[in-house]
């Protein structure tokens, strides 16, 4: 399908609204990789995955733009230097931009479990939604079904376990805040998209911050790092420290967003690491 069936997508009013984007002429368009993509807007922004790494993630992001016009124009036209294999709109419709098998360009300076290239390694699914900048208005319902539908087809064509289902602000924490608090994992996880454990109760206040020295803060960022995440181990409770905690919190314990590591978030990820399949405890063990 091309740009052309926005057009022709039916009677629907809402449907037979202006297209969101028309790509450059040039163009080649493909066959979209997911069934339920109803629309492709080829980007020219992507290239090889390198040396052959066929994607074994998926790393959602929002738009974080005030409109989906906007956003994929950037996302398509040559020169911005970014991209994503899928954009989901609010309204549940799911744009290809990029082919599976190429390398979109969303992650940036980035790294989890210890790899760097996630551009690579991973298929980028922007979801449409104004972010932290422009008042982060809740996902709807029918935009969530859609991107769990997505990722569930991902899932099984390439073989992506659950613990690789992650956010923007997973692998780049001192960057990036998407897709946020507001996104909601429990639900993906109902349908068996992502790795979730119920968070643990929100009690005291106390809990390691910002400044402590201890070997507290060195077990923590090593559970951190065990998990995935990106961080030095240095027993000392650093900017890095908070930025990862605070990430860590936005996906897996998201009603306090502070970086403050408190009994809860402990506790929380404790269950996370202990509920990850036994071959990958093994290799995150060593
Ligand atoms: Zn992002």
């Amino acid at each position: 399908m091309s740009l052309g069936s926005f057009a022709s997508a039916g009677t629907d009013s809402k449907r037979r609204a202006a297209p969101l984007f028309r790509p450059l002429a040039d163009m080649k368009t493909f066959s979209p990789d997911s069934s339920i993509a109803s629309d492709v807007i080829p980007s020219a922004n992507f290239g090889e995955r390198g040396k052959g790494r066929l994607p074994d993630m998926i790393l959602l992001h929002y738009t974080g733009m005030p409109d989906v016009e906007g956003a994929i124009a950037r996302l398509c036209t040559a020169g911005t230097d970014v991209s994503a294999h899928y954009i989901v709109l609010e309204d549940g419709r799911i744009v290809q931009c990029v082919p599976e098998a190429k390398r979109a360009w969303h992650a940036g300076v980035a790294s989890w479990a210890g790899e760097e290239d996630i551009n690579s390694c991973s298929i980028g699914v922007e979801i449409a939604n104004r972010g932290h900048d422009w008042g982060y208005p809740e996902y709807p319902l029918r935009q969530i079904a859609a991107v769990i539908a997505l990722c569930r087809g991902i899932m099984l064509r390439r073989g992506v376990p659950s613990h690789r289902v992650l956010a923007h602000s997973d692998v780049a924490p001192s960057r990036k805040k998407d897709p946020g608090e507001k996104f909601p994992w429990h639900s993906l996880a109902n349908s068996g998209v992502g790795h979730w454990v119920q968070p643990a109760p929100i009690g005291r206040a106390d809990g390691l911050k910002s400044g402590t020295i201890s070997d507290a803060v060195r077990d923590l960022q090593q559970a951190l790092a065990r998990y995935g995440y990106g961080i030095p181990i240095t027993g000392k409770y650093d900017s890095t420290t908070t930025e990862v905690v605070t990430a860590f919190q936005r996906h897996f314990r998201p009603a306090r967003v502070d970086g403050v590591a408190d009994h809860s978030t402990l506790v929380t990820l404790q269950s996370l690491l202990a509920s990850l399949p036994a071959e990958v405890k093994a290799v995150a063990a060593r």
